[in-house]
């Protein structure tokens, strides 16, 4: 398997430190808000990597931290506490609002069939390990104090900016929404370890210290909670392409200037989600979450196959056209698989045959896109239809689509109807869906009178179109 390493900047054979446990580590959401589909797509995409090294057959340990604390406003450490942020919002308390937005993250992932990581550990569960990963950098002279707060000194390394190779505009992703200028920093590139309550009076959360009551910074969670679950070393670190800079440029820094060697070998970022007028941010007014796609008719399974129809790669523009298109290819892909018959035997030969289209494209750095059509090179292919439904369901493992589920589901809606009135019914549920696309709502609702006249009720449910006859 091929997997893009952003640390050196080429395609690379991806063979585990042990491969009896492949170490991966996902930076977690910060909980001051909903999650938005940007967001989801970089979960999404990370999930099938997962999924993809499990299906050829490793064992993985995943490791995700959730921001409860220390992620300020600038991912340059200034501004405020972005929890705070959220609890002087919402008038609750900054614990609150982290457990209601980690219930609520977990609430979209379950919709968007994405996986719960091995270990899931909150920020503010491991303030003694920040505390002795920074005396550890202060003993070995790669943190100072200044103004009250610790500070990792960038210039005590022989290379900082590791990513280096990234667009300028992407490194300035991650350094957004108005920075100050901070005084106390040695060098321009110097982050803090630990704030103390000399510099924010406000911040709610705060922790007894060597160097006084305060509280992290958001980077050194990253590296600790890793080494906490994973040890002194890492196979793969995933994260959206805004945390390269500064975040994981400063886990590497100070991970590495801790354990005095390599951390981590593979560095897999995901591309952004934007919609035409630009990033998508929690901070700007109102902003897309899987609760309002679900408001306006959409499966969180479609806005998942949307996400795979395209490389991680590559940026990704969210329109409700697009999704328009996803939800159609969504509905007609279940509605072909509902056709396949249950009956029969696998053919094994050829089985592997197509199977390999499918291991192919992900095999080429999780090449997702490819990975779909490989599920119409199998409706197509002259498969019987056992092996045809084997090999979906194999693949299914990976994209996580609910393919079988959603097409028996849909095969429920037939028992009784004959092979052509199934195939009216059909044609009109497609009928309709393309309306509903050219947003021509008056022929979709009047396809679906006629479809009650004829005896058929239509509903929409997570999985698409569903009827029955009344
Ligand atoms: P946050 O909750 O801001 O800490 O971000 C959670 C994850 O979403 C991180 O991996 C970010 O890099 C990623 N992310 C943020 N914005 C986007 C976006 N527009 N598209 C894809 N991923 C994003
Ligand atoms: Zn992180």
């Amino acid at each position: 398997m091929k997997l893009y390493n952003s640390l050196t900047r080429t395609k690379e054979e991806f063979v585990p430190i042990d491969k009896n446990l492949v170490k991966m580590y996902t930076c977690g959401p910060t909980v001051y808000h909903f999650a938005h589909i940007g967001n989801l797509r970089s979960y999404i995409m990370e999930d099938v990597l997962e999924k993809y090294i499990r299906y050829v057959g490793y064992p993985v340990k995943r490791v995700m931290n959730i921001t409860d604390v220390g992620h300020l406003s600038s991912d340059a450490d200034t501004g405020e506490d972005k929890m705070l942020k959220g609890a002087k919002r919402e008038k609750k308390t900054v614990m609150e609002i982290a457990k209601f937005y980690t219930d609520a993250f977990f609430e979209d992932c379950r919709k968007l069939n994405i996986k719960t990581p091995d270990v899931v550990e909150p920020a503010t569960g491991c303030i003694d390990e920040f505390i002795k990963v920074i005396e550890g950098l202060i003993e070995k002279g790669f943190a100072y104090e200044a103004g009250g707060n610790i500070y990792f000194d960038t210039s005590k390394l022989s290379q900082y900016y590791v990513f280096n190779n990234f667009a300028e505009e992407d490194l300035q992703d991650g350094v957004r929404e108005g920075v100050e200028k901070d005084d106390n920093k040695r060098n321009k590139a110097d982050f803090v370890l630990w704030f103390t309550k000399s510099k924010f009076d406000d911040q709610e959360l705060k922790w007894n210290s060597p160097w006084g009551v305060g509280y992290p910074g958001w980077h050194i969670e990253c590296s600790c909670i890793s080494m906490k679950h994973l040890g002194g070393d890492l196979d793969i670190h995933c994260g959206g392409i805004d945390n390269a800079f500064p975040h994981h440029t400063n886990e590497i820094a100070q991970s590495e200037a801790y354990l005095g060697h390599k951390w981590c070998n593979l560095w897999f970022h995901v591309l952004h989600l934007n919609t035409n007028s630009g990033k998508m941010s929690k901070s700007k007014g109102e902003f897309l979450t899987v609760s309002l796609l679900e408001s306006k008719g959409y499966s969180p399974l479609v806005y998942r196959l949307f996400c795979l129809q395209s490389h991680y790669r590559k940026s990704l523009v969210f329109s409700y056209e697009n999704l328009d298109n996803a939800k159609v290819a969504y509905e007609k892909l279940l509605a072909r698989i509902a056709k396949l018959s249950k009956d029969g035997e696998v053919d094994s030969a050829k089985f592997e045959e197509l199977k390999k289209i499918f291991t192919d494209a992900m095999d080429n750095d999780i090449n997702t896109s490819l990975a779909i059509t490989a599920l119409y090179d199998v409706l197509k292919s002259d498969a019987n239809d056992a092996t045809k439904r084997a090999l979906i369901a194999d693949f299914d493992k990976v994209l996580s689509l609910d393919l079988i589920e959603g097409a028996d589901n849909l095969g429920k809606n037939d028992e009784g109807a004959d092979d052509e009135l199934t195939a009216i019914v059909n044609e009109a549920i497609a009928r309709r869906a393309e309306a509903k696309k050219a947003k021509d709502f008056a022929t979709a609702d009047k396809i679906r009178d006629e479809l009650k006249e004829m005896g058929i009720m239509i509903k929409d449910t997570a999985q698409g179109v569903v009827w029955e006859k009344i």
